[in-house]
């Protein structure tokens, strides 16, 4: 690793203009920087190394909001509450309480009838819509034609009247076993497999406090926790939408604070299964403060298209100047305390992140602004956002000298 001197040397711009402190000039800053640069990593080897976030963006906990057997106040209640936070929701539908519905024909005209025409609004607002089969039975007890049926049909119903692929599937009375999870993955790519329950039933939530304690354990436990909700003021289990509402209030609150994704199962089950399908190869560095790596994945790129989030440690202890590229496209990243958060899919371009000044050892920070915006350059030059300015346009950024 060398770091080239020559601009601080040069430089004709005046010292304090250029917000050097008193005493320190660029080629000293240089040194004491490169002298920092070798002390650091002869007492603290670090090993670079890059993972995949168990949870996109690296947040502790997962929730996901299920609603089962598409309920007139799903819509009515349920998706409001959901967009006055700007969370989104997975929507089980029944067919046959659908009442406009191919399947549902049998209940056009009952009270607990909700309409195509609905969900479609539903679904447009970005809210997932799975599948809850044809008819509710109990998967594990149906013949292995009505299995079928029960599975496919519901999803090809679903894609013709709402125009969208299910891609998840919430079990009736979560009944299931070996053969009905086969069978599912044919047309789904995942299931409910577990969840906490909602509303006035023993054993679920229906404070605003035991509604957030759900949360609370996602959190604590690093891990992912399904709601499962039936009827908002309406039977099986009715949920009020008073403390609901709270409680989705906390969920924003959470989620604004980086500790929680609300995810659908839909978008979830993409992130899970192409963390775990993603293989990662480091590449040699083909300059200094440089990482390269590839992530490629054996699945369908065209189903699974949900962005996961690597983590990278950059090994010094500025991670200023950062850059993270996919050939000449710039990724999309962000900071977790030390980490670099970088989201992308997997794909045969490799990704290069790069770090600091990558033509000189002296960087400088704008008035204002926590991490370096620019590079000192030769000869009264500067690189500001990338940008090759003059000393007169490069002033207003000008602001304290970081050593490297
Ligand atoms: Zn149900």
């Amino acid at each position: 690793m060398s770091i080239d001197t020559r601009c601080g040397v040069a430089s004709p711009i005046p010292l304090a203009k250029a917000g050097f402190p008193p005493g320190r000039t660029p080629a000293r800053l240089a040194l004491l920087g490169l002298l920092a640069l070798f002390g650091g990593s002869l007492l603290s080897p670090i090993q670079a190394a890059i993972t995949v976030a168990k949870h996109q963006w690296n947040v502790p906990g997962v929730f996901i909001f299920t609603f089962d057997d598409a309920k007139p106040s799903h819509l009515v209640h349920a998706a409001p509450l959901l967009n006055q936070v700007g969370l989104k929701g997975s929507f089980y539908l029944t067919l046959i309480h659908i009442g406009d519905g191919a399947a549902g024909s049998a209940v056009v005209g009952q009270p607990n009838s909700s309409s195509w025409s609905g969900w479609k609004i539903l679904a447009d607002s970005g809210h997932e819509i799975g599948s809850h089969t044809l008819t509710h039975p109990k998967l594990t007890e149906v013949s292995p034609d009505q299995l079928d049926k029960e599975l496919k049909e519901s999803a090809a119903i679903i894609k013709e009247k709402l125009g969208i692929t299910p891609i998840t599937v919430a079990y009736p009375f979560n009944s299931r076993n070996a053969a009905v999870t086969k069978k599912m993955l044919e047309t789904y790519i995942a299931a409910r497999e577990f969840q906490v329950g909602y509303g006035a039933e023993a054993g679920y939530a229906a404070t605003a406090a035991a509604m957030n304690k759900y949360v609370d354990d996602a959190i604590a436990g690093n891990k992912e926790q399904i709601g499962m909700i039936h009827g908002l003021n309406e039977p099986y289990a009715p949920l009020d939408p008073v403390p609901f509402l709270e409680h989705l209030k906390y969920c924003r609150k959470m989620v604004d604070e980086k500790r929680l994704w609300v995810a659908t199962l839909g978008a979830w089950s993409k992130y899970r299964i192409g963390r775990d399908s993603v293989k990662i190869t480091e590449l040699p560095a083909s300059q200094p403060r440089t990482f390269e790596f590839r992530a490629t994945s054996p699945l369908n790129a065209a189903l699974y298209d949900f962005p996961l989030t690597f983590v990278y440690k950059i090994p010094e202890a500025k991670a200023d100047l950062v850059k993270v590229m996919r050939g000449t496209a710039p990724l999309n990243f962000r900071y977790d305390g030390d980490l670099l958060l970088i989201e992308a899919l997997p794909g045969p371009e490799s990704i290069k992140i790069t770090w600091g000044p990558q033509s000189t050892g002296i960087a400088f920070r704008a008035p204002g602004t926590s991490r370096a915006t620019g590079v000192i350059l030769d000869k009264g030059w500067f690189l500001v956002s990338g940008q090759k300015v003059a000393e007169d346009r490069a002033k207003p950024y000008l602001g304290p000298v970081l050593r490297w």
